[in-house]
Parts: C-alpha cells; structure tokens; sequence
C-alpha cells in the first residue's frame, strides 16, 4: 500500500498498554521545516527495501501471533529474534531478565541508537476468528491454565524491529554508528525491563551506553498514523496485592466467624474515596481492583481474601498517597471487624513502573522525517498524557540521561476505524479486547516508521 493514504479525518482513538485512551481533533503542530537526515530519496529507498520483503514479514509475523507466549515465557519469540539478528551479523546475548534479547550491529563511527519490541502475549481468549487466530492455552507457574493471544500488538512490534534489522543492514553504506536492539520480556506486568536491567543489562554483557532511545506502541488508529510527541505520555503505575486475614467458618454462623470477604468488599468501595477525597481534584490518580479471590462455596466463609489493585499517577506524592490510603482504609476495615494487630492484611508491592516523558527535541526531530514517508496530516505532534503505563524506559537503567521517544504507530485497517467512528464509537476495539486486530497493512508501515526513525539518528549524508 501506499504509507501517503490519507486518514479518514482527525479525530481519532488510539489505545495503548493497559489502558485506552481518546484524541479528539489533536492538532498536528506544524513545527518549522527542518532539515532531514533521511531525504525523500532515502524514504523511497527504505520503501523500496521494506516492500520487497513484506511477505517474509508477515508470514513472521503470523507465525508470532499463533504461537504467543506470556511474560517471562517467551522462550520461542527470544528464539526468533535471536535467530533472526544473528543472521544478520548482530552480536546477540540472550537469556538476560529471563527471555531479553540484546543485539548489537556495529556500523563505524557515530551514535548508539538503541531500539525496544517487547514480546510478551496477554492471557485472553482470542475472538478475532482470523485465520491465523492463537488458540494457544497455556499451563501458569500456579498450576492453573489460561488462553494466550496476541491482544496488545506485541507480535507487530518484534516483526516490526526485525524488518528494521534488516532493512538498516541492506542499507548500512547509507549510516554509520551502532544498533543496539531489544527484544524485552513481560511488559504487561510491567516487570521485564527491569528484570533486564537487574540481570546486568548494562554491567555484564559489554552493551554499550545508547546515545538515544526509540520505542514503539501499536494503537488501534488508522494505519498510517504515528504519534511522535513530546512531554509526559504515560502514568506511574504500582501492581499492589492486599491480602485481607480473616477467621474462617461455617456461612450459617457469621459471629463465629471474621468474614474476610466482607472487608475486601468494604475496601473495593472505600479505596475509591481516597481518589476523590485525598487526592488533590486537579491531580492524575487511578484506583482500580481488578480482581477479589477468596472462597469456593456458597455456604463457607473462608479465611482469607486477595484484593488485587492497581494505581496510575504522574506526581510521585499522589503515589505515595494512594498507597499510604490503601494501607491506612485496609488496617481500619480489619480492625473494625475485629482482627488484632499482628492479622492486619498483608500489602504487597508487586512491581510498577515510573510515568514515560518523551523527550521534546528526539520527538520532533522524528516527526520531520516521518512527514516525508506518511504526510503531514498523518504525524501526530501534540498528544495528550494518558494514564495508560510502560515499563520501556526502565531499560535504561542507569542512563537516565539519554534522550527517549515512544512513538504510537495505528494498526487498524482505516476503513474499519471510519465505520467504527460512523457508530458512534470511539475506535473499532481497544488494545487487550478479544477482538484487537493488527491489520497486515501495519506490517510494512510500522517496520517502514522504524526504520526511518533510526536513520534519522544514523543516516550519514544523502543517499548512496
Ligand atoms: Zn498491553
Ligand atoms: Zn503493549
């Protein structure tokens, strides 16, 4: 297809990492012309390089989608990319934070760009009734079984980064400098980065210090849109577990009993004052449980209930005070119903992220070149926060200082976004829904946004 399809008007709905979020009329700032390292004549190369091996990449790409894999699982994904970069000369380490792989394809003198995919798959039953549709069921650590499927695009972003690979290495007289590539595992507990990190990402595996930072984010935009925007894009976000004590007993005979289901219904309700309540009104604060376990039977009071939250925040003292009033509302319900001092619920932090800043200048430097490969009207500089959350930036550790983007690339088919926004609805389906579909077109289109994303950083002078 053409990466110049104009988009079916400017209103439009991307949903992105765990949650969804709306963009109404954005206005695609129009920043003065800049100069461009990548030319229309190195576009059309890219292009060229990129279409001529679209059917590799789909057939990769379905190939990663029926066999999707969890967080931390991803030992045939890891495999992929591994073999994939080595066959292109890359220097690939693997098995860092589990299942990361890091490749590096040095290229002369000149910046250290550094490139993310993360691979991991959700635990959702797939709708989409493709042909090439994940009917995969996996057994967990905890011995229970759970679908799998590719619900959030991770599948296009490691086709994506491996159509890059070798499009940048088809053309390596045309830069100079060294690609530094990462396949992550387990975004979506938001727990992979820094496992990678923690494994010694940076201090035992002689990876060099990136001079920027590119990550990307599948949406259910129309393809052919891509946001590359500055400022605060996404919110912190904590993973916290409350396990309510209780005494357990016979449902006939409730004051014999300390009935842990009913503190954990009375904490559901109460956390949610503490949003509307503590929270400064003009603050970013989420407070959602998405899940209570406790119990089997109808007539049995059991002894414990696991209330499973999570909170979304940008200022690190509204975190602070959400999880200061989850402690404080949990402890006073247990007390209330009679637990002593050594049964309070039991709060576990299970990991988290820190809000995503993009960086100003690396964003709109981006935005140029990708004008030239999708038009104008098609680069989306002014983006709003979301309260959606990202682990991407974790990876760089102890390089807080480099400059990092995340672009937002559409991966719905735009005839189906239209029909969808003549409903009435805000967009065709939302990332983590049973029926997200990553069109074929968004194939060749993100692996061509990529690509022009690194010689912009890369490319030494006009094309060869
Ligand atoms: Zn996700
Ligand atoms: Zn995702």
């Amino acid at each position: 297809m053409s990466t110049s399809r104009s988009m079916p008007g400017r209103v439009f709905t991307f949903a992105v990492g765990l949650c969804a979020f709306v963009v109404g009329d954005v206005a695609t700032a129009q920043t003065p012309d800049q100069d461009s390292r990548v030319p229309a004549a190195l576009v059309g190369k890219v292009t060229a390089s990129i279409d001529s091996d679209s059917e590799r990449l789909e057939a990769i790409f379905k190939d990663i989608h029926q066999n999707p894999e969890l967080g931390f699982m991803e030992v045939r994904t890891a495999g992929i990319v591994a073999r994939e970069l080595k066959a292109l000369g890359f220097e690939v380490t693997s098995g860092i934070g589990k299942t990361g792989v890091v490749g590096i394809f040095r290229n002369g003198a000149g910046p250290v760009v550094m490139y993310r995919a993360d691979m991991d798959a959700n635990a959702v039953e797939e709708a989409t009734g493709l042909p090439y549709a994940s009917k995969v069921r996996v057994k967990r650590e905890d011995g229970s079984e759970s679908p799998v499927a590719h619900m959030c695009g991770h599948d296009a972003h490691v086709t994506w980064m491996l159509g890059m690979a070798r499009a940048m290495v088809s053309m390596k007289d045309d830069w100079s400098g060294t690609m530094l590539l990462v396949g992550q595992p387990a975004e979506e507990p938001i727990t992979g980065a820094q496992a990678m990190v923690d494994d010694g990402l940076w201090s035992e595996h002689g990876v060099p210090k990136p001079d920027f930072f590119i990550g990307m984010h599948t949406a259910p935009g129309p393809v052919g849109v891509v946001v590359s925007s500055g400022g605060p894009k996404m919110a912190g976000t904590d993973q916290i577990d409350i396990l309510f004590k209780g005494v357990g007993g016979h449902g006939s005979m409730p004051q014999l009993a300390k009935d842990p289901v009913l503190m954990a219904a009375m904490a559901v309700v109460q956390f949610q004052a503490v949003v509307s309540r503590v929270i400064e009104p003009q603050q970013t604060a989420v407070l959602t449980v998405g899940s209570i376990q406790a119990g089997a039977d109808n007539n049995v009071i059991p002894g414990t209930a696991l209330v499973k939250a999570n909170i979304r925040w940008y200022d690190p003292q509204v975190r602070d005070q959400l999880i200061a009033g989850i402690r404080s509302v949990s402890n006073g319900i247990a007390r209330t119903y009679g637990m002593p001092e050594d049964q309070l619920p039991v709060i576990t932090m299970k990991g988290g992220s820190t809000p995503l800043v993009n960086d100003d200048a690396l964003s709109n430097r981006l935005a140029v070149p990708l004008r030239g490969l999708l038009g104008d009207k098609n680069v989306v500089t002014d983006f709003p926060p979301a309260t959606g959350s990202e682990d991407v930036h974790l990876l760089l550790g102890p390089h807080k200082d480099v400059p990092f983007t995340y672009l937002i690339a559409g991966v719905a088919d735009p005839e189906v976004f239209a029909a969808a926004r003549k409903e009435g609805k805000f967009m065709p389906y939302s990332a983590h829904n049973p029926n997200f579909v990553v069109d074929l077109e968004a194939i060749p289109v993100g692996t061509k946004i990529a690509t022009v994303a690194m010689l912009e950083l890369l490319a030494t002078a006009a094309p060869k």
